[in-house]
């Protein structure tokens, strides 16, 4: 089975002058235009707000596709992190709260960059995504969303998430027609900050062996980088295009979470 390669970015930077957000938009952009393969932006409303022009620059592009991070990066679920360095909790926001910033995030998208936002990272990620939480899953859903990618941490809400956690649909909750994309192995900039922020061949050496591993595997691989890391001591983000074209040699199929999305509803 061919292995498929989703691609996502958190663009979430919300420096006052918007100088980190513009400098990514334009290098992601350039990048995914020349290589030809698609990406998705799961954007913070606060982002998009404070840097319409520059997304709006990008409205036709024919390898992005713009979803949502909520608006102000509040979290779905509260993360219990424990790893070597302790425990440390972040608390999740109110129902409240989830339901104000997810619903007004999509109205931004909608009305700027004229998108039906159908998708959403969950700010940190959650183990097990929302499987336990039917009752955030009914606020999205109001809100017209209809998949997550909240599932990006371990039993131990930390990483990696194992690469065997495919996409899967939150029907025993309630809901058949919502599917969770788990983000496999660890999301960037925790990896990045561990391996070194300037050693990216040391990270894009891990991240070869993996993807040998999703392709031999046929998984689908559900990718998380961000705005801000994804430029971090990489102004050309050379990093990415480096595991981009190693996915393409070693035969991944590439696509949007939303025409992923809208495949396997099909095939369902
Ligand atoms: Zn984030």
């Amino acid at each position: 089975m061919t292995a498929t390669m989703l691609l996502g970015y958190d663009v979430e930077h919300r420096g006052a002058d918007g100088e980190i957000t513009r400098r990514f938009l334009a290098r992601a952009a350039e990048l995914h235009a020349e290589l030809q393969i698609p990406a998705t932006f799961f954007i913070v409303g606060q982002t998009l707000e404070r840097n319409a022009s520059a997304f709006q620059a990008l409205l036709g592009h024919p390898w992005l596709d713009f979803q949502q991070h909520t608006y102000s990066h509040v979290l779905l679920k509260t993360v219990c992190q424990e790893n070597d360095a302790g425990t440390r909790v972040w608390r999740g926001g109110t129902l409240e709260q989830i339901r104000d910033e997810v619903n007004r995030t999509s109205q931004l998208l909608k009305d700027l960059l004229h998108v039906n936002c159908l998708g959403i990272t969950g700010p940190y990620g959650y183990y097990r995504g929302l499987k336990d939480r039917p009752d955030i899953l009914e606020i999205l859903h109001e809100a017209g969303i209809r998949f997550t990618r909240t599932f990006g941490r371990n039993e131990c809400d930390w990483q990696p998430v194992p690469y065997e956690w495919q996409p899967f649909w939150y029907a025993p909750q309630g809901f058949p027609d919502m599917l969770e994309f788990p983000i496999g192995g660890w999301q960037d900039c925790i990896l990045r900050e561990e391996l070194g922020w300037a050693n990216l061949d040391g990270y894009v050496a891990r991240l070869r062996a993996d993807m040998d591993d999703i392709a031999a595997r046929g998984l689908v691989w559900s990718y998380c980088q961000h705005d801000w890391s994804s430029i971090r001591e990489d102004p050309e983000m050379r990093l990415t295009r480096d595991i981009l074209l190693y996915a393409r040699e070693k035969g991944f199929a590439f696509q949007t979470y939303r025409d992923y999305y809208q495949g396997a509803l099909q095939r369902r």
